[in-house]
């Protein structure tokens, strides 16, 4: 995959203060998920509704166009998507959203429906304290170490847990 697409497809984990930036979904019950719109709208016209102090993408999620000079590019490819991927998918999670961004989508288009299972979990504005997003959302770490800090994690949980 040797040409720059960016003008082709567009990011489902886009900044709100992009020009063509358009409202992907909305973030909501007690984990965040995203309940995405069935129509694009545009970020434009509804960032001046957002109350001051709350970050935009703490409540919606945005879309914009993949361009190559993202942090997250590696030639033609998204890194962020092949870190997310290096996340388990719970069985209940195994679902195909409706969302209106999937003809122009980069992920969907690098990755399939393996993108889509995981993509209402993302958070584009992550947590300080939440490690696991931290580094899901670092340009410099690979799916890798992703995948080693899961299983550490989940070894931790099961020490844990263990009987005294
Ligand atoms: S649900 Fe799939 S097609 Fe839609 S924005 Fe997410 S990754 Fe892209």
């Amino acid at each position: 995959m040797g040409t720059d697409d960016s003008a082709l497809t567009w990011c489902p984990s886009g900044q709100p203060d992009a020009p063509e930036s358009v409202v992907l979904g909305v973030r909501s019950g007690a984990d965040g998920r995203v309940t995405y719109l069935a129509e694009p709208v545009p970020a434009a016209d509804v960032l001046g509704a957002i109350p001051e102090g709350i970050e935009p993408t703490r409540v919606l999620r945005f879309a914009s166009h993949c361009v190559s000079a993202c942090a997250h590019r590696r030639g033609n490819d998204c890194t962020l998507v092949q870190r997310v991927l290096a996340v388990p998918v719970r069985e209940e999670s195994r679902a195909v959203p409706r969302c209106h961004l999937r003809g122009s989508c980069k992920w969907w288009s690098q990755s399939g429906v393996d993108a889509c299972y995981r993509c209402p979990a993302v958070s584009t504005a992550h947590l300080a304290d939440d490690e696991l997003a931290t580094l899901m959302a670092d340009p410099t770490a690979t799916p890798e170490q992703l995948t080693a800090w899961i299983a550490a994690d989940a070894a931790d949980r099961a020490d844990a847990a263990a009987p005294a």
